[in-house]
C-alpha cells in the first residue's frame, strides 16, 4: 500500500518509493548495447566514480520534475505505467459497468476523486461526524475507545516496510514468528506527524526549522477548519507529540526482528503498559478477542500509553482534531490539499509543485482498489512470454545462489543444509497473485471522495484483522501488480515481482542477456538473498524466528556484515551526513549477493564462453555498466537527507557501488589500487 500521508520507510523492497511521477522521455538505448552508450561519461575512469562513468551525461542533462523529489530510471519507467494504469481507470468506466463489479467501483471511485467542484461544495461537511466524536470525548474511557477506532492494520515491518503511522498506534496482522502457520497482531508505536522521532529530538538548526515548519502548518490547517485559537493548540500539539517522541524506539531497533518478538498476554496490556483503557481500546479496534499481542517497541507501547495519562483530555482533542483533518487534507478542497502539500512535500521533501489531479487519482485508486486495478493492468501488459522468460531466470539465479552456498568455505555443512532447505521452498510470485483479492460489499460512492478513502482503508484493514488466529497464506502479495517495485516476505519465505517492474529498462526480450541479468537478474538475485541477510538469518525454512546458524558460521556472517556497514558508512552525500551502514546493511547484503548470483547466472548463460563485444564493450562491461545504469537517480537535497535518515536502503547512487566488492568488475574495468573506488581482495564483502 501506497498512500499520500504515509512516510515510507521501506526496507525488504526494492526501491525507496515509487510514488507517482510527470512527463519526461525515457532515456535513448542502442539495443545492438542495450546499454545507454549516450548517458555514459567516459571521461571519467570507471575505478574512479563508476556511477558518474555509466550515468555522468545523464546526470548532467536530466532535471527533477516540479511535482518530484527525485528522479531516475525506476521513475521513469512508473510514469509510464501511471499512465498506462489512467487509461485502463478511464477505460474501465466506459460501456455502462455493472453496479458493483470491480470497473464499476474503479470508474465511481476515480470519477468521485475527480470531481474537485463536488469535493470543494462539500467543504467541511464530511469531517463534522468524527469531530463530533472527538468533541464529545469526556474521560479516559472515551478516549481510549476513539484511539481504539483509529487503529488501522496498516504497519508492516518486514514486508512491504511501513513501520509507523500518525494514529496513535500502528497494527501489523502478520505470521507469529514463533507459530507461523498463524497470523498474529503485532503492536507497534505510532502518533508523529513528522517521518522519525529524529525530527523532534534532535537539536540542530535543520530540525528546529522544519519543527517551526511544522507548527505553523498546524496552525494553518486548524484555521482553515475554523478551529479558534489556532496558535496555541498548535504549540501544545507539537509539545506533545515531542514527548511522543521522547518515548519512541529509534528505527534502527524497530528495524530489528530480534528485538521486536516480544508476546504480551492480554493482562501485561494493562500492567506494563498502563494508562490507557485497554479494554475500551480493543473493543473499538475489533481487537477484544485476542488473548496475545506481540509488543514490538513495549518501551514505546508503555510510554504512549503513560503519556494518555498523564497529558489533559483537552490537549488530546486538539491533537486528535489536527491529527484527522491533516490526514484526510487530500480529500478535503483545495486549500486544504495545498497547505498539507506546501509542508509535507515543500518542506519535508523539496518537491516544488503539486502532482496533477489525474496522477493523484491514479495513486488513490491504486491504494483503495490495488488488485482491482491489478489485475486489468496484469491481463494487458504483463503476457505469458514474459512470465516464462522471468521464470526462467529465477530458476537459472536460484540455482546459481544454491552452487554459490554449495562453495562458501568458511559454512558448516548443517548451515548449508539449512541454507538449501529455504531456498528449495522459496515460493516466488511472479507479475501478479495467484488468488485476487475480493472487493465485494466495500461501498464506493460516485460522489463521496472523502468517505470512499476512509471505507476502503477501514475494508483493507479489517480483512487483515480477519485473519487474525487463521492459518497463513503463503500465496499472499503485498504489492500491487502496477507497481515497479519488487520484494521479499521473510516470514512467508516468498517473493513478489509485480508485472510493472517486469518492463523496460529492467526486463527486455530485446536486449542481450547480459543487460537483462544486470537489470531484473540483480532484482531477482536482490530479493533472494534477503532470505539469507542478516534478516533473513533469523528465520528458518517454515518462518519460524530460529536460529539455523553455527555459532562460528554467524560470527563469520556477522563479521562480514560488520565489514559492509563500515564500506557505507564512509559514503557522504554531504559534509555533515554519512550514510547509515548499519540502517542499509540488510538492502546492502541483498545487493552484494544479489549482483554476485546474476554475475555467475549470467556466465553460466554463456555456457563457458565469453560474451559477445558490442560497441566495443565486452560482455562483462555491458553487465556492470547496464548494473550502474538501472541505479540512475537524483535527488532534491531535502528528501536525499530525509532518505539518508529513515529510510533502509541506500540512495541509487550508492548502490551502484555494489561492483566493488565483485573481483570480475575490477578485471573488466581494468581497477587498480590508488583509485578512488579500488578496494584490496581482501576488502571486498562476500556475504554469500
Ligand atoms: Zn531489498
Amino acid at each position: 500500500m501506497v498512500i499520500f500521508w504515509r512516510r515510507l520507510m521501506k526496507r525488504h523492497i526494492l526501491f525507496a518509493s515509487a510514488l507517482l511521477l510527470s512527463a519526461c522521455a525515457a532515456p535513448p538505448v542502442t539495443y545492438e548495447t542495450g546499454i545507454d552508450t549516450a548517458g555514459m561519461d567516459m571521461t571519467v575512469k570507471p575505478g574512479d566514480d563508476f556511477f558518474a562513468y555509466a550515468n555522468g551525461a545523464w546526470d548532467k542533462s536530466a532535471e527533477i520534475p516540479a511535482d518530484r523529489s527525485s528522479w531516475g530510471g525506476n521513475a521513469i519507467l512508473a510514469e509510464q505505467v501511471d499512465k498506462d494504469v489512467a487509461a485502463l481507470i478511464e477505460g474501465a468506466g466506459k460501456g455502462s459497468p455493472k453496479p458493483g463489479s470491480e470497473a464499476a467501483l474503479i470508474a465511481d471511485f476515480y470519477k468521485a476523486y475527480m470531481d474537485e467542484a463536488g469535493i470543494e461544495a462539500k467543504g467541511l461537511e464530511p469531517l463534522k461526524p468524527v469531530l463530533a466524536t472527538i468533541d464529545a470525548i469526556k474521560d479516559k474511557k472515551s478516549l481510549s475507545s476513539y484511539f481504539g477506532s483509529t487503529l488501522r492494520a496498516e504497519c508492516d515491518v518486514m514486508n512491504n516496510t511501513q513501520l509507523t503511522t500518525d494514529s496513535l498506534f500502528c497494527l501489523w496482522v502478520a505470521a507469529d514468528f514463533d507459530k507461523p502457520d498463524t497470523y498474529a497482531p503485532f503492536l507497534m508505536q505510532g502518533g508523529l506527524s513528522l517521518p522519525d522521532r529524529d525530527y523532534y529530538l534532535v537539536d540542530s538548526g535543520r530540525m528546529a526549522g522544519v519543527r517551526d515548519a511544522f507548527k505553523l502548518h498546524i496552525e494553518k490547517v486548524l484555521t482553515l477548519a475554523g478551529v479558534a485559537d489556532a496558535k496555541p493548540k498548535a504549540q501544545r500539539i507539537l509539545d506533545l507529540e515531542t514527548k511522543i517522541a521522547g518515548v519512541h524506539a529509534s528505527v534502527d531497533d524497530t528495524s530489528d526482528p530480534a528485538k521486536g518478538n516480544t508476546h504480551w498476554s492480554r493482562a501485561d496490556l494493562d500492567t506494563r503498559a498502563p494508562g490507557i483503557d485497554w479494554a475500551a481500546f480493543l473493543d473499538a479496534a475489533k481487537l477484544s478477542g485476542q488473548s496475545t499481542f506481540v509488543a514490538w517497541q513495549p518501551a514505546a507501547i508503555a510510554g504512549e500509553s503513560a503519556t494518555v495519562a498523564a497529558t489533559p483530555i483537552a490537549t488530546w482533542k486538539e491533537y486528535l482534531t489536527f491529527h484527522y483533518i491533516d490526514r484526510n487534507a487530500n480529500q478535503l478542497s483545495r486549500a486544504f490539499v495545498d497547505e498539507r502539500f506546501d509542508f509535507y512535500g515543500k518542506t519535508l521533501s523539496g518537491t516544488p509543485q503539486l502532482q496533477e489531479r489525474w496522477k493523484r487519482g491514479v495513486a488513490a485508486t491504486n491504494a483503495a482498489l490495488g488488485e482491482a486495478v491489478g489485475h486489468l493492468y496484469a491481463d494487458k501488459y504483463f503476457p505469458p512470454a514474459s512470465k516464462a522468460a522471468v521464470q526462467e531466470m529465477v530458476t537459472n539465479i536460484t540455482a546459481a545462489f544454491e552452487k554459490r552456498v554449495d562453495a562458501l568455505g568458511w559454512m558448516d555443512p548443517a548451515t548449508k543444509k539449512e541454507a538449501k532447505a529455504k531456498l528449495a521452498v522459496l515460493k516466488v510470485g511472479i507479475g501478479y497473485p495467484d488468488k485476487w483479492k475480493s472487493y465485494e460489499g466495500l461501498e464506493i460512492a460516485p460522489d463521496d471522495a472523502f468517505g470512499n478513502i476512509e471505507r476502503a482503508a477501514m475494508s483493507i484493514s479489517d480483512q487483515k484483522i480477519a485473519r487474525l488466529g487463521q492459518p497463513v497464506d503463503r500465496g499472499e502479495w503485498v504489492m500491487n501488480p502496477q507497481l515497479v517495485n519488487a520484494v521479499n516476505l521473510p516470514i512467508l519465505n516468498a517473493l513478489n515481482f509485480p508485472a510493472a517492474e517486469m518492463q523496460p529498462p529492467h526486463f527486455d526480450a530485446r536486449a542481450p542477456a547480459a543487460v537483462n541479468y544486470a537489470a531484473i537478474g540483480a532484482i531477482i538475485g536482490h530479493e533472494i538473498s534477503h532470505s539469507f541477510d542478516n534478516n533473513g538469518a533469523l528465520f528458518d525454512s517454515t518462518g519460524r524466528m530460529r536460529n539455523w546458524w553455527t555459532t562460528e558460521d554467524f560470527a563469520h556472517f556477522t563479521a562480514s556484515g560488520d565489514a559492509l556497514a563500515k564500506q557505507y558508512d564512509a559514503y557522504k552525500p554531504f559534509p555533515d551526513l554519512s550514510l547509515n551502514g548499519k540502517l542499509t546493511l540488510s538492502e546492502n547484503i541483498a545487493d552484494v549477493a544479489g549482483l554476485a548470483a546474476a554475475y555467475d547466472a549470467y556466465r553460466a548463460s554463456l555456457g563457458g564462453k565469453e560474451g559477445p563485444t558490442v560497441g566495443g564493450f565486452t560482455g562483462d562491461q555491458q553487465f556492470f555498466i547496464s548494473f550502474a545504469q538501472t541505479w540512475r537517480y537524483k535527488a532534491r537535497e531535502a528528501a536525499m537527507r530525509r532518505q539518508v535518515l529513515t529510510n533502509g536502503h541506500a540512495p541509487a547512487p550508492y548502490r551502484a557501488l555494489t561492483v566493488r566488492n565483485l573481483d570480475a568488475w575490477y578485471a573488466a574495468f581494468d581497477v587498480k589500487p590508488g583509485q578512488a573506488l579500488y578496494l584490496a581482495p581482501a576488502e571486498r564483502v562476500k556475504v554469500w
